[in-house]
């Protein structure tokens, strides 16, 4: 592997088309994943906006490497929840990953499987550490701006997205008037 200087657009999140593998999530790529389900289906109807996409370095998946690039989640809501990603566990659980904020403001939801919930609010310059084994989610609580982050994980950790995409995460982030609230999710546990 040789050294690399890559550019970053820090409101964007873009990184140069030919270093990268990018993935992006519209509103209809994501049933199941909001608790709203008819807010959701009348929202990809609609305009079936796009909520995230992340740009990935596509590093050699290789013990000992580091996969790294950025996640943008859109501004939105459906139903009372902010848009975020779908969220992972990593395939090898007891993997840490950072996320540091260069635009917007989110919060960053964990848990892990025995129940344990974490989350913390971040904004540019602020970064956050997921322990291993916490399942972790990016939320855009901004009402006008995209939520930017870069992320670093050991590259051979791998997603297990299954898990959340059956479960869901026990707590949601929803609108709470200007501010947002976490609150119980009513239907974690639901075979979706
Ligand atoms: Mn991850």
């Amino acid at each position: 592997m040789k050294s690399k200087l890559i550019p970053f657009d820090l409101e964007t999140g873009k990184i140069p088309e030919s270093v990268q593998d990018s993935l992006k999530r519209h509103i209809s790529d994501l049933a199941g994943i909001f608790a709203d389900t008819d807010a959701l289906n009348a929202m990809a109807a609609e305009d079936d906006r796009l909520v995230y996409e992340f740009y990935d370095m596509g590093m050699p998946e290789t013990e000992g490497d580091l996969a790294f690039g950025t996640s943008i989640v859109y501004p939105g809501l459906v139903g009372r929840e902010f848009f975020m990603t779908k969220g992972h566990f990593h395939t090898i659980l007891d993997t840490a990953e950072v996320y540091y904020c260069l635009s917007g403001h989110g919060v960053m939801m964990m848990e892990d499987p025995e129940g344990h919930v974490e989350y913390q609010e971040m904004r540019p310059g602020e970064a956050v550490y997921v322990p291993g084994k916490y399942a972790h989610r990016s939320v855009n609580i901004s009402r006008d701006q995209k939520l930017v982050t870069f992320y670093v994980f050991r590259a051979d950790a791998g997603h297990d997205y299954g898990t959340i995409e059956q479960k869901g995460f026990r707590k949601l982030v929803v609108e709470n008037g200007d501010s947002y609230a976490v609150v119980d999710n009513p239907r974690w546990g639901e075979n979706t």
